[in-house]
């Protein structure tokens, strides 16, 4: 699992843990702005609280947890953004003790305040397929279009700077307590986010080649 602050990087490495390696991955996030782009009623009423940086219930991000498992089946997984509170964690491990799975890592991405601050307020999503990217390498164009897939990149709505500070708040209240629980059950391990993405997937690489 990839844990860490909004706009740690868990979404890039996810993206590039799955290219490599072939492990499917699965984000509550992704699979929430998904939803409200369809506008089914899973995505119309979460997004008020997505919206405004809240998180979303427990049970409702263990019912997408537990879909997304008995379709992409036990043969490993990576999960980005799941779990962010302390009952989805306890939650989590009754799934992998019913899928006889045990968890080999929880990542955690350690960003500084400034790096969170710098990376939200130039990102850009794709609307089309979720290709994530900044205003900087996104010049290749003079209208910002997803190199993959010809969609729009724009600003995610809760990537506003009142938006993100309430994101914090609730990671360093809900979060962060997982990093100690983590810690004692022997499969936290700390990585430096600050650095470029390539440097970070190479400590990553390391660590999912040791525990394979
Ligand atoms: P980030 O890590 O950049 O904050 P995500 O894309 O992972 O963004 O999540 C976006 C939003 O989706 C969160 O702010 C929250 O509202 C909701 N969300 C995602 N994962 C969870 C979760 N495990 N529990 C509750 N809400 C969640």
């Amino acid at each position: 699992m990839l844990l860490g602050a909004p706009g740690s990087g868990k979404g890039t490495q996810a993206e590039m843990i799955t290219r490599h390696f072939g492990i499917p991955v699965t984000s509550p996030g992704a699979i929430l702005r998904r939803e409200r782009d369809l506008g089914t009623e899973l995505g119309l009423e979460t997004a008020d609280i997505t919206q405004h940086g809240g998180l979303v219930s427990d049970d409702i991000i263990v019912r997408l947890i537990e879909d997304w498992l008995r379709l992409h089946g036990s043969h490993g997984f990576v999960f980005d953004g799941f779990p962010r509170t302390i009952p989805q964690a306890e939650s989590l491990q009754n799934i992998l003790a019913r899928h006889r799975t045990p968890l080999d890592l929880a990542i955690w991405l350690d960003v500084s305040e400034k790096t969170v601050g710098e990376r939200i307020a130039s990102r850009l999503q794709c609307q089309g397929c979720g290709f994530t990217t900044s205003l900087s390498s996104a010049t290749f164009a003079e209208r910002p279009v997803c190199p993959y897939c010809d969609g729009p990149l724009v600003r995610r709505n809760d990537d506003a700077a009142e938006v993100l500070k309430h994101r914090l708040q609730e990671f360093n209240a809900k979060t962060q307590p997982l990093a100690e629980s983590y810690q004692k059950s022997g499969a936290l391990r700390r990585i430096d986010g600050n650095r470029d993405r390539e440097a970070v997937f190479g400590d990553i690489s390391r660590l999912i080649e040791q525990a394979a």
